[in-house]
């Protein structure tokens, strides 16, 4: 455990959050804030060549707006998942959170069949630590896990870093090297967005399809495939009782 985790105790009430893939060998790669017609397309085009999967957890707004993008994401083999309706904070309003994800769960269970397992990530990963949240979210689906991550690559600061749009190759270039150095790489879970609603536009939608070639290179050197986010299977039974939260990483672009 790193030294920044912390547990959190709740009297059984914690449902399974992944951090880790649970074998060796890949990663998956996870988006957030999509879809959008300035990312999405290069985005399913630049996986497509490399062979790679990738789970994409749309924002319902977004998804209503192009939903010619969200198929587009299913036939390529990609996993997707809601990411709330509007993208706001919904850390202590989880009867709001429920609502937002039925919404856009009733949007997306038009083009694929709802998960058996739903993996769940708010807008800013909303009440993954807060019992009020998982014990409300089983009215939205009774099978759900939290799906965090074991690596940020802080793309959502990469536009506001930007002195100048020359800045955002370099900028993405420093993400993906982030990466390359990480040693616990192997069977891990990367953070990224399409068009980041944190992120200055017009640059926010540049910073994907830039940064997603340099990270598929540095997965090819580093021998790892790009699986969709399996759910977690096996699961230690103090789960209930016991969260650790999430370790703080370094942002790369602070200061
Ligand atoms: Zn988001």
């Amino acid at each position: 455990m790193g030294k920044n985790m912390k547990c959190l105790l709740s009297f059984g009430i914690w449902r399974p959050t992944l951090r880790r893939l649970p074998t060796r060998g890949a990663v998956a790669l996870t988006f957030d804030d999509g879809p959008s017609p300035e990312t999405t397309p290069r985005l399913l085009d630049q996986l497509a060549a490399a062979k790679a999967k990738a789970t994409f957890f749309v924002s319902g707004v977004r998804a209503v707006a192009n939903r010619d993008l969200v198929a587009a994401m299913i036939e390529g083999g990609h996993a997707v998942y809601g990411h709330g309706w509007e993208h706001v904070h919904l850390e202590y309003d989880p009867q709001r959170a429920v609502d937002d994800m039925r919404r856009v769960e009733d949007e997306l269970s038009r083009l694929r069949p709802t998960p058996p397992v739903y993996l769940l990530r708010l807008p800013y990963n909303a009440g993954y630590a807060r019992a009020a949240m998982h014990q409300a979210m089983a009215a939205f689906h009774p099978n759900f896990q939290f799906a965090c991550w074991s690596h940020s690559t802080f793309d959502y600061r990469i536009a506001e870093c930007c002195r100048s749009p020359g800045d955002l190759p370099i900028l993405c270039r420093a993400a993906a090297d982030a990466l390359r150095r990480s040693r616990d790489l192997d069977g891990g879970i990367v953070l990224m967005h399409e068009k980041s609603f944190g992120g200055p536009p017009p640059l926010n939608a540049e910073v994907a399809p830039v940064l997603l070639p340099m990270v598929l290179e540095v997965l090819a050197q580093r021998g790892l495939r790009s699986v969709t986010l399996p759910p977690l299977e096996a699961v230690r039974p103090l789960y209930r009782w016991i969260l650790p939260t999430m370790s703080r990483l370094p942002d790369p672009f602070a200061g």
